[in-house]
């Protein structure tokens, strides 16, 4: 019998680790997994003899500014930028207008992506509102996120309503969660010692960019580590299921490697610029706020990657925020006034791959961090997150060895600049399926608007 589409003999990156297999595909899911060569030729044919399988990327955090703040991005930009990246889950973060910090507001928002979304998603609701947490669990998604930084000087993207930062009303909000049993994502941020530590600054006059990143590392980001000691301990007394955003010190990786080997249910994210572009001093001179989500020293940043490696550290996920030139440029010199963030999602897959052909990391850890622990984590495995017979039919296909030098000419983002600009990466996306179809090939973006679906949880 002949399958709708044979992906034929690339090197498939499988739960039992990498063979060279072929992949049949009927309709929207992946229904056999066979030697390679010995599957009857299929209705479609692509030819994966050079080229890498690994499943569609699994994007637990993303600012698609929709609704909102739709002149940075929106649903058909972040689309486009997900097929070319080889993402097919995109779930967004919840600092839009209006916010999903009520039922009413996240109703919206999924009518919205049910509407325009190109890629399958899902919306990590505000979890804010004690009350209207249950109402928000029953909607079908697959995290809360509460943001424990409240920006001053500027109106995004940390804007008043979502954020908290009390110990006792966080305290409340996990004790709210726990009873729906769906995991917490937290910014960690102790906004009492950022509000004196910015006022130090403040008061010597340094507001440039070069202060805005030196103030949120300061004291070996002690920001960071105050925030995710109280969290933990919290998270211990709650029982709540814990996703700790931002992974970014030395200190926090100890602290994770000692709550997941006590069996706690703590789990963490990186994100791509905390590995490539913050962590190089040399790029925050170079980009200003351009290269600002944060600075990372090397030491902080070499102690997060050995716990990507070893799986301390579970996920990347990009935390993509695309912001326009012209908000971006008060940086040079008043680093408060920037908005905060950088665009990741269409290269991010490229950057991982470039590490694996300079032998730091494996393909299989790549597919592990991008697909299979984050569908495990959020309840999408098995449908998703693997490639494996009954999953949804989510792959991607990368050229191992195929070269290209990053620039803004290539950026689908709205925002239509990249801090990556110039480096050369190896190892591109070819092609991207979601559910069967292909969205993207010969360097063309495939998909129409509302093809995306929403990415519930099945375990
Ligand atoms: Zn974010």
């Amino acid at each position: 019998m002949s399958h709708d589409v044979v992906i034929r003999g690339p090197n498939a990156v499988l739960e039992e680790g990498l063979r060279r297999a072929d992949i049949g595909i009927d309709g929207e899911r992946i229904v056999e997994i066979a030697d390679a060569g010995s599957l009857p030729k299929g209705k479609r044919e692509i030819d994966g003899a050079d080229l890498v399988a690994l499943p569609g990327l699994i994007d637990m955090h993303s600012h698609h500014r929709e609704p909102g703040f739709t002149h940075k991005e929106d649903l058909i930009t972040i689309g486009r930028q997900c097929a070319a990246g080889g993402v097919t889950t995109s779930v967004a973060m919840p600092n839009v207008s209006p916010p999903p910090t009520t039922a009413e507001n996240l109703d919206g928002m999924l009518a919205i992506y049910r509407e325009r979304a190109m890629v399958d998603w899902n919306v990590n609701a505000s979890g804010v509102q004690l009350d209207e947490i249950p109402k928000l669990a029953k909607r079908g998604i697959l995290a809360f996120k509460i943001f424990m930084v409240v920006d001053t000087g500027r109106s995004y993207p940390h804007m008043p309503g979502i954020g908290l930062h009390e110990h006792g009303e966080l305290y409340k909000r996990m004790q709210a969660v726990k009873r729906t049993g769906i995991p917490l994502m937290i910014h960690p941020h102790d906004q009492s010692l950022m509000d004196a530590i910015e006022h130090e600054y403040w008061g010597r006059g340094e507001r440039d960019f070069r202060a805005y990143a030196k103030a949120y590392a300061h004291d070996d980001g002690v920001i960071w580590d105050t925030a995710v000691g109280m969290l933990l301990r919290l998270q211990e007394a709650t029982g709540v299921r814990l996703h700790l955003l931002h992974t970014q010190t030395r200190r926090v990786v100890e602290m994770l490697r000692a709550a997941k080997a006590a069996g706690r249910p703590i789990s963490s994210e990186v994100n791509p610029w905390c590995f490539w572009l913050g962590n190089d001093w040399a790029n925050i001179e170079k980009w200003g706020s351009y290269a600002l989500s944060y600075y990372v020293a090397p030491h902080h940043s070499e102690a997060v990657y050995a716990g990507f490696v070893d799986g301390t550290v579970d996920i990347m996920a990009t935390d993509h925020a695309p912001h326009l030139r012209e908000e971006k440029e008060p940086g040079w010199t008043d680093g408060w006034k920037a908005h905060t963030g950088t665009p990741s999602t269409q290269f991010y897959l490229s950057l991982l791959l470039t590490d694996v052909a300079a032998g730091k990391l494996t393909y299989e850890r790549v597919a592990d961090a991008t697909a299979t622990r984050p569908a495990k984590l959020f309840g999408l495995y098995p449908r998703k997150g693997a490639i494996r017979a009954g999953a949804d039919a989510d792959i991607v296909l990368v050229d191992p060895e195929g070269r290209q030098t990053l620039s803004d000419a290539d950026v689908l983002s709205k925002c239509g600049w990249t801090p990556y600009a110039g480096r050369e990466v190896i190892g591109v996306p070819v092609h991207t399926l979601l559910r069967g179809s292909v969205i993207f090939e010969d360097r063309a973006v495939a998909v129409r608007e509302g093809f995306g679906r929403q990415a519930t949880r099945v375990s």
